[in-house]
């Protein structure tokens, strides 16, 4: 074997030596990776070597520089973004999909898994039985193939094909419009981008006193557009809002679109698994009558980043909006005559169903995360979470120098330190959270709510306890005083 070839034997090596490295950096806590800048922007920048190093010394450099100098995401500590430090199960799974089936095409129990763990999410998720999904790299694309079905369904009414025909010319100068709340994620109107219907499309409906969508604002905005000749592409209704986790009324929101004919989206990027904490599953009601849904995985459910699912009330949409020309390296190798290996069928097509070809089985990994704890082991994890959020509210309202600012729906509160002739408080808010992530392990994201800088933390994280939660409440006082005396 020559230099430049993989020995195999490496894997039980390499993997071995960076699970015992990855376990140790969990259980000791965490160090940020601005403390070693110098160390490792010396160790790791330069030219492109012409000779290599080889794959032992690869490693060690990713042991010694990488692994301990990225984000702080899968400590305990970190609830800022919603992205999750991935659990065991999902992890190994994944990393073993890179080399046991690369893709998630042809007759394999890898694509077989696909097609059961939609089925599976989609149950968990309180989604009726008809709808088909299928997996992306995140939320950005399960939206926008979510609304590539929505544009696809809308010109269909009024005669025209997006996929073939585009959105520009004829009876399509309608102006297309969509409609979501302020809390709107913003990769939706980037979906209006990408599918031609342009930002400007976005419709942002006013929310109410408790940041839901104002739904007889949406009412009358619709009314007013349709009456002035535009073309309604879908209703977004929000389960689970990024900035403070509120749920849209979907029933009344499904009413809306059901009377103007119009697509219904739920972006459940994070919150659709909500919906099985039952002390808010009643949020929910209505979900059933969507046109599509999403969900992404690698929030609430911890797998690792990079994996998302669209669901829709019919599939054929998706292919007659995603489907690529036959390619004949593909069909070409398929059998006429029935099937003796696994290459001669692709199973479902889900290449034509978005917008990725080559693609991981990713749904193994959602696979083994429902596999390893069930239905009930997944909502002691939402309830778990929720309960956290409900402490933050708890201790925000008992303690003098804090205040709610938004109460716990979901996994997400949002709370001030606050007192008497504080002249600015956001000012003293946003130092709060600098020094946190500076000065302690506590990672949390602000938001504005009612106008006010608010921390957020948003507690998705299963290694994080209750006792982790308790220190920050005492930390963030703690500091609030020490700015403010
Ligand atoms: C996170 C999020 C998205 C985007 O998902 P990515 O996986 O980050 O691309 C969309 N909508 C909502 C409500 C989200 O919380």
């Amino acid at each position: 074997m020559t230099e430049h070839q993989p020995e195999t034997g490496d894997f039980a090596t390499h993997l071995g030596a960076l699970g015992r490295r990855l376990d140790e950096q969990l259980s000791t806590g965490w160090t940020d990776a601005y403390d070693r800048v110098d160390a490792w922007t010396s160790a790791l920048s330069g030219p492109l070597p012409e000779v290599g190093a080889g794959t032992a010394a690869t490693m060690d450099d990713l042991l010694e520089h990488l692994v301990p100098n990225g984000m702080r995401m899968a400590t305990p500590y970190f609830w800022g973004w919603i992205t999750s430090g991935p659990t065991t199960a999902p992890m190994v799974t994944a990393t073993a999909a890179m080399v046991a089936s690369p893709q998630r095409g042809s007759l394999t129990a890898w694509n077989l898994l696909e097609e059961q763990s939609l089925a599976w999410l989609a149950d968990l998720c309180g989604l009726p039985e008809h709808f088909r999904g299928v997996y992306s790299s995140g939320g950005s694309t399960a939206n926008l193939v979510a609304l590539g079905a929505a544009r696809q369904w809308a010109y269909e009414q009024i005669g025209i094909d997006p996929a073939v025909d585009g959105v520009g010319g004829g009876e399509q100068r309608m102006r297309p419009t969509i409609y979501a709340s302020e809390q709107v994620h913003h990769t939706i109107n980037r979906s209006a981008a990408v599918l031609g219907l342009g930002r400007s499309a976005m419709r942002i409906i006013p929310v109410t006193r408790d940041l839901r969508l104002d739904v007889a604002a949406l009412q009358a905005q619709i009314a007013a557009d349709v009456a002035d000749g535009c073309l309604p592409i879908a209703v977004v209704g929000i389960a689970g809002s990024t900035d403070t986790g509120v749920v849209d009324p979907l029933r009344e929101i499904a009413e809306v679109a059901d009377e103007f004919r119009v697509w219904f989206h739920v972006d459940g990027a994070y919150g659709l698994p909500g919906i099985l904490d039952p002390r808010v599953t009643p949020l929910y009601d209505g979900l059933e009558r969507a046109d599509s849904a999403i969900v992404d995985p690698h929030k609430w459910l911890n797998a690792p980043v990079g994996v998302a699912a669209t669901f829709v009330r019919d599939r054929a949409l998706l292919h007659r909006a995603f489907t690529q020309e036959p390619a004949a390296y593909l069909e070409g190798a398929m059998s006429t005559d029935g099937v003796r290996v696994s290459l001669d069928a692709m199973g479902v097509p889900y290449g034509d169903l978005g917008v990725e070809l080559s693609a991981a089985p990713r749904g193994a990994q959602v696979w083994a995360i429902l596999h390893e704890l069930g239905r009930a082991g997944v909502r002691a994890r939402i309830v778990a979470d929720d309960d956290l959020a409900r402490l933050v509210q708890r201790r925000a309202e008992s303690e003098p120098r804090l205040q709610v600012l938004s109460p716990a729906v979901l996994s997400i509160c949002c709370f001030r330190y606050f007192a008497e002739g504080l002249t600015d408080p956001d000012q003293v808010n946003q130092q709060i959270l600098r020094r946190l992530a500076r000065e302690t392990p506590f990672i949390v994201s602000s938001t504005v709510v009612d106008g006010a800088y608010a921390l957020r933390p948003c507690f998705i994280n299963a290694r994080t306890g209750v006792e982790h939660v308790e220190e920050f409440m005492s930390t963030v006082v703690r500091l609030g005083d020490e700015l403010t005396t």
